[in-house]
């Protein structure tokens, strides 16, 4: 069923060629040691492990799903699940960005990354299991007491248990303040929860020994909305104090959805009944404390459309190839066949630059922000940890929503390079693309992405986050302005960094008069600055190619014609969404609802 092999020599290449990792990393105490033979050999067994483990369970474990016991109330991941999960313990990859005091390999999270699109790419159902628990981990480890993170953290970063985000209720997604589950506060110092809780991923299964629900509820006599939000940590087993099970929690799956894609991922209504939970954050301060788990999972996310195009692309090259219809219209290519193999038809190739273009510009951009995220962890330098800071906060919203929109359109293009056969679920394409679809909607649907970007992080900073990354953007240009062999992609990269600075005051002086202007000009505007992002690291990267492209390796000209693809067939589209964007709320709100 299909091919992954992991994309070893781009990776390479946006990591020490692009970004220099190596050198940067030296910057950072916790990470000086990290070479570049160290980074390729952790992606190399990466490679393998994700290939020749994961990959071959995402079909299948597509076509079986989870199964749901009513009466024990317990999931069954699909067969080989549970010992795939075994051998990536025994790998001890669950450990390999974690901090070292409790157990982690203290690895920068750059390189974690890369493990991650690959796993992905193998199979997103499963990596949803430990890809959940390293967001848990992430949040114990930022606001856990010191109890807490000695008691959770080891076991996390082990693998034996796992984790899950418990926030969605049934009247509430998008919008927290409305939850309702509620926390009774006991002598010990425990919380008895009670509430429902639906659409959490990985809430039930049996792949872990444990399950560590971080679980969003309310204290008695709480703020009304987001204000009166705690966060607790709610195990399915109580934990003895040496970490053995106890006993059994009563937070239990009442049923799994039946749904589009992921379907070796367990969807689980959880019903809590009384179980116990220890605040962790703060009281009312559970929405400050989730948020490193939602920004994690965010990244995450794009991870997930990333992964997911990169497969897609592989496959669809390789139909491309092989399938042969028609004869190209400047005469036969292939004489020795009856007919052309697809490959030789512009509109195919079309669909496979466009996957192509989207995979490594998203590859490019999501190691920058991993890169970022490590030095503002880990540089000594403060200045340089709060810029690292801004740009993260900046560039999150873009990685989710950016590449999981470019993911739906890149497996759906290689989905028609297969044309029926696309269809059939037996080529394994269709499920890339029913797999696709839940990456816009969940960690924040990908319009409040961009209401978070727009609102939050520029407007409400007057811009200041945004000009700092724009400065870079700015260095370049001038940098390279010059070089005439650049032009072709940093003109287009100039102009449309000025049009997004014009873009974004227009946008911030009607909203003073229009609060509405903002959530009528979001989404296009979010595409806009993904595009400004894609331009800048594209042109960074034809920079090199064209320095290298006489050294014999092919690499380098296949990125200089994606680069080139780039530019002249998806860039334009920001012409479009600038006229979106700057049309204004009215041609959506002013026809009253009942006249739809
Ligand atoms: C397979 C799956 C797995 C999931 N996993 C988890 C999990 O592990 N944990 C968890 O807690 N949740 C999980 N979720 C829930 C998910 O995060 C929510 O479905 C999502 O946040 C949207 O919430 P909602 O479904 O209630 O939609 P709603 O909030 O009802 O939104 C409906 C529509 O209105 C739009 N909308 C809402 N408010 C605004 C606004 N202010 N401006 C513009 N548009 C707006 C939304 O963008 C959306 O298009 C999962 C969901 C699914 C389907």
């Amino acid at each position: 069923m299909g091919q992954y092999i992991a994309p070893l020599r781009d990776m390479q290449f946006v990591l020490h060629e692009l970004l220099n990792v190596e050198s940067e990393l030296k910057q950072l105490p916790a990470h000086a040691e990290v070479d570049a033979d160290i980074i390729n050999q952790i992606l190399e067994e990466g490679g393998k492990f994700t290939s020749e483990v994961l990959f071959p369970l995402n079909h299948s474990g597509d076509r079986e799903g989870c199964h749901h016991d009513k009466e024990t109330k317990t999931v069954t991941t699909p067969k080989g699940f549970k010992e795939a999960y075994e051998q990536y313990i025994a790998a001890g990859w669950p450990a390999l960005s974690c901090d070292p005091e409790f157990g982690g390999q203290g690895l920068p999270l750059v390189v974690n990354n890369s493990f991650y699109e690959m796993l992905n790419s193998a199979n997103q159902a499963w990596t949803m299991y430990p890809g959940l628990s390293h967001g848990a981990y992430e949040c114990i480890h930022e606001h856990g007491t010191e109890e807490q993170k000695a008691l959770y953290l080891p076991k996390l970063i082990s693998g034996e248990w796992t984790g899950t985000m418990c926030l969605t209720e049934p009247h509430c997604g998008t919008d927290l303040g409305l939850l309702r589950s509620k926390a009774e506060p006991q002598e010990d110092g425990t919380y008895k929860i009670t509430g429902a809780k639906i659409f959490i991923s990985a809430g039930e299964h049996d792949m872990s020994h444990n399950i560590v629900h971080l679980v969003l509820a309310r204290l008695p006599g709480a703020p009304e909305g987001s204000k009166g939000i705690s966060l607790f940590i709610v195990p399915k087993f109580l934990p003895n104090a040496d970490g053995s099970n106890g006993a059994r929690n009563p937070i239990f799956c009442g049923a799994i959805e039946e749904k589009m894609g992921i379907h070796g991922n367990s969807t689980c209504q959880m019903n809590l009944d009384g179980a116990t939970g220890w605040l962790i954050g703060g009281p009312h301060k559970g929405l400050n404390a989730m948020f490193v788990f939602m920004n994690a999972a965010r990244l995450g996310v794009g991870m997930q459309g990333l992964g997911l195009t990169e497969v897609a692309y592989q496959n669809a090259l390789v139909y491309a190839k092989d399938r042969i219809q028609m004869r190209s219209l400047s005469g036969p290519k292939a004489l020795d066949k009856p007919a052309d193999p697809i490959i030789v038809h512009a509109d195919v190739r079309r669909m496979l630059l466009t996957a192509k273009a989207y995979a490594e510009g998203a590859r490019a951009f999501c190691s920058y922000v991993a890169l970022q995220l490590d030095k503002e962890l880990n540089h000594p330098d403060e200045a340089v940890r709060k810029d690292c800071a801004d740009e993260v906060a900046l560039l999150t919203p873009v990685v989710k929503a950016f590449i999981t929109d470019n993911a739906w359109t890149s497996t759906s293009e290689c989905l028609q390079v297969y044309g029926g056969h696309g269809f059939i679920a037996e080529w394994g394409m269709e499920q890339y693309v029913r797999d696709a679809r839940i990456n816009m909607i969940y960690e924040g649907t990908n319009t409040v992405q961009s209401l978070d970007l727009l609102g939050r992080k520029i407007l409400m900073d007057n811009g200041a986050k945004l000009r700092k990354f724009g400065a870079k953007v700015q260095a370049f240009v001038e940098a390279n302005g010059t070089n005439e062999a650049l032009a072709e992609f940093v003109t287009p990269l100039a102009e449309l960094g000025d049009k997004v600075t014009k873009l974004t005051m227009e946008i911030g002086m009607k909203a003073f008069q229009n609060p509405d202007e903002v959530g009528a000009a979001a989404v296009p505007y979010l595409r806009v600055v993904g595009h400004l992002v894609y331009s800048y690291f594209f042109a960074q990267m034809a920079k090199i190619a064209l320095e290298k492209q006489d050294s014999g390796d092919t690499f380098y000209k296949a990125k200089l014609a994606t680069v080139r693809f780039y530019f002249a067939r998806l860039y334009p589209e920001t012409a479009m969404l600038i006229r979106q964007a700057r049309s204004g709320s009215a041609n959506l709100l002013s026809l009253e609802a009942d006249l739809f």
